[in-house]
């Protein structure tokens, strides 16, 4: 099977007409590194909805790149043919970034060349992050290193989806990882505080609209992050926090983990290769990963440009967060160990985050999309 980098560049050459490349860090020399690149599809309007999709921020979880590119290779194939799609992207933008961490791709790195972890690099600090996994400024020979600044590669992409997303009524993101687990999840902000975001009845309602639109699709876990370990810098929580700040349309950012610990369990031998952690070793099982998560990425496209049919209602909104609360409180208290042991971390930190910092305020409702 070809390998990523490869049909990327197959299709920026094909495909020079209709993708929109913008350049944001130049290559390297060094492993041959490509250019951390954005490409562009649909609508230039500034208040067009947003859609963006992100891969590879750790680079050695390689099959979030391949999820990224297989995307991106149906889309421009439908667009030869499907004027549906053609009309949706003239009405809505995409975003598409599918390898955010070149250096560290690579190499098969998690971290940038620089030795920084992308998702611990941001502005923004966990009132009680996860000793050492939840970043670390000790030494960049130790994973999960925060960096003093943040990395060129971070800021390129903050910049890039602030340029685009600034005047969105809504952006709907989601950024591809592996590694956590053995199912797959999709998480949402925050992971540095353990509160709900002011958002939860908009990724309630969004969750509601993919189980009763695709009721027989593999079961996802939709959880906010911090139930699992709250860290410092994550640029979902940092990008989503200004977004709230701007009082404009929200950036409601997702991160899908797949569930790799799945993959080794089927092929034990794989844990013995340098990614048999965090990639699928078997071309069938590869190609099944491609296949399963294009179900939601075309759903992210299609709810992007349909959001007023599903975003809540000004006045449903406050009975669907206290659904959502409920909801995931019960998902808390549902008895496994990991459960117990954040719902713990969150009491103690629940304190130190409503000492430390107010939770952002909510945009305005006449200006949400609904
Ligand atoms: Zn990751």
């Amino acid at each position: 099977m070809e390998n990523a980098l490869s049909l990327l560049e197959r299709m920026l050459s094909q495909h020079a007409g209709e993708l929109r490349v913008e350049e944001l860090l130049p290559g390297a020399p060094q492993h041959e590194t490509p250019p951390q690149r954005a490409l562009l599809l649909g609508s230039t309007q500034p208040h067009a909805p947003s859609c963006v999709v992100v891969g590879g921020i750790h680079g050695n979880e390689r099959i979030g790149v391949d999820v990224v590119v297989a995307f991106l290779q149906t889309l421009l194939a439908r667009l030869e043919w499907d004027d549906y799609l053609r009309a949706m992207l003239e009405a809505i933008r995409l975003v598409i970034v599918p390898i955010a961490n070149p250096s560290g791709y690579v190499a098969g790195t998690r971290a940038t060349a620089a030795g920084i972890d992308l998702m611990r690099n941001a502005p923004i600090d966990a009132p009680q992050a996860h000793w050492l996994a939840g970043g670390q400024r000790l030494s960049r020979h130790l994973p999960w290193y925060r960096g003093r600044a943040m990395a060129p590669e971070n800021a390129a992409l903050a910049e890039l989806i602030e340029r685009w997303t600034a005047d969105s009524p809504i952006t709907l993101s989601v950024d591809c990882h592996s590694g956590f687990g053995a199912v797959n999840r999709i998480w949402f902000p925050w992971a540095h505080r353990p509160d709900p975001m002011p958002h939860l009845a908009e990724i309630y309602a969004l969750r509601t609209l993919f189980r009763q639109t695709y009721p027989h699709h593999i079961a996802y876990r939709i959880e906010p992050q911090c139930q699992h370990y709250m860290i410092h810098g994550d640029l979902w929580d940092y990008l989503y926090a200004r977004s709230l700040a701007r009082g404009r349309g929200p950036l409601l950012p997702l991160t899908l983990e797949m569930g790799s610990w799945l993959w080794v369990r089927k092929n034990p031998w794989q844990i013995f290769s340098r990614h048999g952690l965090f990639n699928p070793q078997v071309p069938h099982r590869r190609r099944r990963i491609l296949r399963q998560h294009l179900v939601f990425l075309n759903f992210l496209l299609a709810a992007t440009a349909n959001a007023p049919a599903w975003l809540p209602r000004r006045r449903e909104r406050d009975a669907l967060h206290a659904d959502a609360c409920n909801y995931w409180r019960a998902h808390f208290e549902g008895g496994d160990e990991a459960a117990d042991a954040s719902r713990g971390t969150s009491r103690v930190a629940g304190g130190a985050a409503s000492a430390a910092e107010a939770p952002p305020a909510l945009p305005p409702k006449d200006e949400r999309a609904a």
